[in-house]
């Protein structure tokens, strides 16, 4: 067989997602000689479960085997919102578990010189002291509502360091926050906040009823556009260096308020009616901020320019436009 070291092709799983489709807009249309765009002679194959159930270690042998990666990036997971996940905490368990082991073992086996994997801020304990930061993550239980995928998830890190430890494997993980972007999932019932407030809004407007708002409007989070994730995912591939988990956000200070995002789609959406927060709904924690120290230390030890992270408000304008042009009303 080939060996990987000689072939050209970067591999993305999950490459269907919001995230593997913003990193394949990004490779599409950065020139080649920025820092993330695709370099000359490279091959980015993306990949979705109707190609391989990665669950699957037979099929995932055969893909991997097709396409012979040099790299991967390795975005399947099964995701959910709350409801999904404490209804079936094993489903989420057993299937990021298979997932994930398929992928690492097979990338060994075929000698694949690097994978990044992605854990996410909600795999932190619950009990923590904030700003979260990279060797925090197995300090504690994670919150019961979604331990099933939280343990999954912090498992990569181990499975990372062992494969390191016995083998010198370069296998890495990445620790987004909150991502938002075309292509998101807009279904309310398990929507993240941003596409559920999105959907909302364009009812609203369709209805001519009000725009509501669960809670307060006052919690504050941290959101990341798929595309600046995106291009910090090529970074990791390309600069970074552990295999201790990087944790990709925008700054602290770059907290957004509920009530922000709100007044950003209202604007967005063009929409006119009246604005309600229902605060009989819970607001979740006030903030539990990420630090991105680590990143850009890092990013500026590696010579790379500046990172600048898009304005929060073009970055919703593109994501409403998205949804907008794309959206079935309601079908998805
Ligand atoms: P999506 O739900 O948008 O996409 C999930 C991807 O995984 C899809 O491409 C899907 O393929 C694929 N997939 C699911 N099950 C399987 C399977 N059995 N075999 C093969 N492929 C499968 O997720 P995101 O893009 O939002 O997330 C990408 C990564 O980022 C995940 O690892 C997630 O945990 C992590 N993350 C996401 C955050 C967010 O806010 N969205 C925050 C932090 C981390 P298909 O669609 O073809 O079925």
């Amino acid at each position: 067989p080939v060996s990987a070291t000689q072939s050209n092709v970067i591999l993305v799983t999950g490459g269907s997602g919001l995230v593997g489709s913003a990193l394949r807009y990004v490779v599409e249309h950065e020139t080649a000689d920025s820092t993330y765009g695709k370099r000359k002679g490279e091959e980015w194959i993306f990949l979705s479960s109707s190609e391989c159930d990665l669950r699957d270690i037979q099929q995932t042998r055969k893909v991997f085997n097709k396409y012979r990666p040099k790299e991967v990036i390795h975005l399947a997971a099964r995701v959910g919102g709350l409801f999904a996940n404490m209804s079936s905490q094993q489903t989420f368990l057993r299937d990021n578990l298979l997932m994930n082991d398929s992928v690492l073992q097979v990338s060994h086996e075929i000698r694949v010189k690097k994978v990044v994997s992605c854990l996410s801020t909600c795999v932190f304990p619950d009990q923590v002291t904030y700003p979260l930061t990279e060797e925090k993550i197995h300090l504690g239980q994670p919150h019961s509502s979604n331990f099933g995928y939280s343990h999954a998830k912090r498992l990569i890190d181990i499975q990372n360091h062992a494969y390191h430890d016995q083998f010198g494997d370069q296998f890495t993980s990445v620790i987004p926050t909150n991502v938002f972007g075309p292509g998101d999932n807009y279904n309310l019932q398990s929507a993240h906040v941003i596409p559920g407030l999105i959907h909302k809004c364009y009812l609203a407007k369709k209805n001519q009823t009000p725009f509501v708002v669960f809670g307060s409007g006052k919690p504050l989070r941290q959101f990341i556009y798929s595309r600046d994730l995106a291009k910090l995912f090529i970074w990791v591939l390309r600069e970074y260096k552990e295999i201790d988990p990087i944790i990709l956000s925008v700054a602290e200070e770059d907290e957004v308020p509920i009530k922000e995002v709100a007044n950003a789609i209202i604007e967005a959406m063009n929409f006119r009616g009246p604005v309600e927060y229902d605060t009989s709904k819970a607001d979740g924690q006030y903030r539990k901020p990420a630090s991105n120290s680590k990143l850009t230390k890092l990013m500026k030890e590696s010579g790379t320019k500046h990172f600048e992270f898009t304005p929060f408000k073009t970055a919703l304008e593109e994501s409403v436009e998205w949804f907008l042009e794309s959206y079935d009303n309601g079908a998805r």
